[in-house]
């Protein structure tokens, strides 16, 4: 999707501001000797920015509005080192307080809502996103936070909780848990919004079906305000994304280069009227695809598709680029296995070795079920794993992001 005169004309403002700011971004660009876009060609040379570029920036580098306009900072859990600190205005606030309420009338939700937020509050972007959006929705927050299961499901009960915000690892957990006590009918919930991380159609179906709840993902990143940019709508067919916010692109992870509409590669992010800490060209390392043409919601914004992973997950095991996605995809195929994997790639005898433990949901033959997914895996992604199969439950879930490759390779 080109980028708009308008969009331009916006990124350009973001430049100066950064230029004027002398801010880290404003710094670089600055020693580039960049000023400006002044088309669609040159945007797309503007150079990317980046999460581990950010870290450098600590603690308050990227600030690019005067400190008396700051009025709040949030942080991205960095897996190692620095965490990113990013300064929002009012306006900032405000504006993803607009893009959250947005998401929710996208889901269908309104003022009579019961708004149950079990996403984590604090540095992160996460609850604090759902409770402002839900309370300019003038829907009911009950701002639960992570964690307590127990107490999760009495309030769930007795608030009347209509609608569920969580992970869908949390999600996956509740409704095992609920279907486990037979609570069900106890439960008034009638829609989950699920956000943060990449999740098979298996699982959807399993929450959803349990639950009797529809399902929609909501996308965002601290570096970019936070959750609330995108969401999908009731077709269930792509994240729709604010375009009057942001400007999306898809570049191929590993030239770099714009890729055109429909082709799979990293989202690269510019924010249009952020003040605090605007970005420009920001690598998420999330794997997506600009979907062409018009939903048939009728909704006038664009859509991406659902995220396919990340693009640091891409593993290369024997000389084949491999993503999550595609083992997900053969998993799903097995009726005799739950939504759940793990796997493990580890270097034995001078030789890559990918181990996949799988869930199995009753009785079966293991010998003859490991044998027919091992086959699958030959013919459709070209090497052998091992596949080892256990007990339902014996795979961790967790609250936050439940961690599905370990690569003991690099460990
Ligand atoms: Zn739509």
């Amino acid at each position: 999707m080109i980028i708009s005169e308008k969009q331009l004309s916006q990124v350009n403002d973001r430049i100066q501001a950064l230029i004027t700011a002398d801010s880290f971004y404003g710094k670089k660009l600055k020693e580039a000797g960049i000023s400006g876009a002044r088309s669609a060609e040159d945007f797309v040379k503007l150079p990317f920015s980046e999460k581990c570029d950010l870290r450098d920036a600590y603690p308050l580098g990227l600030m690019t509005a005067p400190e008396e306009k700051i009025v709040r900072i949030h942080s991205s859990s960095g897996t190692t080192g620095k965490p990113v600190i990013i300064p929002y205005t009012r306006k900032d606030v405000d504006d993803w307080t607009i893009m959250f309420k947005r998401c929710y009338e996208m889901a269908g939700m309104n003022s009579m809502d019961r708004v149950h937020i079990t996403p984590g509050y604090g540095l992160w972007t996460a609850g604090i996103g759902f409770q402002a959006g839900s309370e300019l929705l003038g829907a009911m927050s009950i701002p639960m936070g992570p964690g307590n299961t127990e107490k999760q499901l009495t309030m769930m009960i007795d608030m009347g909780s209509t609608i569920l915000c969580s992970t869908s690892s949390y999600a996956l957990l509740l409704a095992e848990e609920i279907q486990k006590r037979g609570i069900r009918d106890k439960i008034k919930l009638r829609k989950g919004i699920i956000g943060s991380e990449r999740w098979g159609d298996k699982m959807r179906e399993y929450i959803s079906s349990t639950l009797g709840i529809q399902l929609y993902d909501i996308y965002g990143l601290t570096e970019i305000y936070g959750p609330g940019i995108g969401i999908d709508c009731d077709e269930n067919s792509g994240i729709h994304y604010w375009d009057d916010y942001l400007y999306f692109e898809v570049v191929d992870p590993v030239t770099l280069e714009n890729l055109p509409d429909g082709e799979l590669g990293e989202l690269v992010i510019t924010t249009l009227v952020k003040e605090g800490a605007p970005l420009i060209r920001y690598r998420t390392h999330d794997l997506t695809r600009i979907l062409p043409g018009k939903c048939a919601c009728g909704s006038p914004f664009p859509r991406i598709d659902r995220i396919m992973g990340r693009t640091d997950d891409m593993m290369k095991i024997k000389g084949v680029n491999v993503f999550p996605s595609q083992i997900e995809e053969i998993l799903k195929e097995f009726s005799e296995l739950s939504s759940e994997y793990q796997i493990r790639i580890s270097h034995l005898d001078g030789r890559d070795t990918m181990r996949i433990y799988v869930e199995t949901t009753g009785h079966h033959d293991f010998e003859e079920l490991s044998r027919r997914i091992t086959e699958r895996f030959k013919s459709r992604i070209g090497f052998t794993p091992l596949v080892k199969i256990v007990e339902i439950g014996v795979l961790p879930r967790s609250e936050k992001k439940t961690r599905r490759v370990i690569d003991e390779r690099y460990e």
